[in-house]
Parts: structure tokens; C-alpha cells; sequence
């Protein structure tokens, strides 16, 4: 089992803050095909903030998303991958 950089959260953080640099975001791509947890965890991260932007305009804190991430189930299995990526 692969080992995940300590980077990936904060880059999967700057991803959905669209602040994330073009090369980094291959890595993070290239990683979240081939790693179930930190796909999961983008996955609900994203679904998260897609929910509270669509119910109003509330700005992201940064303890807002720490928050989120807490709650994040750690890991799950059943994940279909090439929904996201083609
Ligand atoms: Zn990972």
C-alpha cells in the first residue's frame, strides 16, 4: 500500500479553492485515481461545499473546512472512479 504525501490534503483544499498550480494538479489527479481514500475524501469534500454553496453564500473558512474534513468517513470502498476522471 502506497503511502499518501502529507501535501494531498492541503492540496486537494487548494484544488476546490481553484488555487492550485497546473503541475500540482496532475499529482493530485494522477493520486486520487489510484488511491481510494484520498479519492473518497476529495469526493465528500467536494460534495460538501457544493452543498453549502448551492444553499447560500456563506465564504469557506478555514475552520469550516476543518470541520468537514473531520467529519469525513476515512475510508470507503465501493467508489467508482472513472465517473471523475475520463
Ligand atoms: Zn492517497
Amino acid at each position: 500500500m502506497k503511502k499518501c504525501p502529507d501535501s494531498i490534503v492541503t492540496d486537494i483544499h487548494n484544488y476546490l479553492d481553484g488555487d492550485l498550480e497546473e503541475e500540482k494538479e496532475k499529482l493530485l489527479k494522477s493520486h486520487l485515481q489510484e488511491c481510494t481514500g484520498c479519492y473518497q475524501h476529495f469526493h465528500e469534500l467536494e460534495k460538501a461545499i457544493a452543498l453549502v454553496q448551492s444553499t447560500s453564500h456563506v465564504t469557506l473558512s478555514e475552520d469550516f473546512t476543518n470541520k468537514v474534513m473531520a467529519a469525513l468517513p476515512k475510508e470507503k470502498k465501493t467508489i467508482s472512479v472513472n465517473r471523475w476522471f475520463r
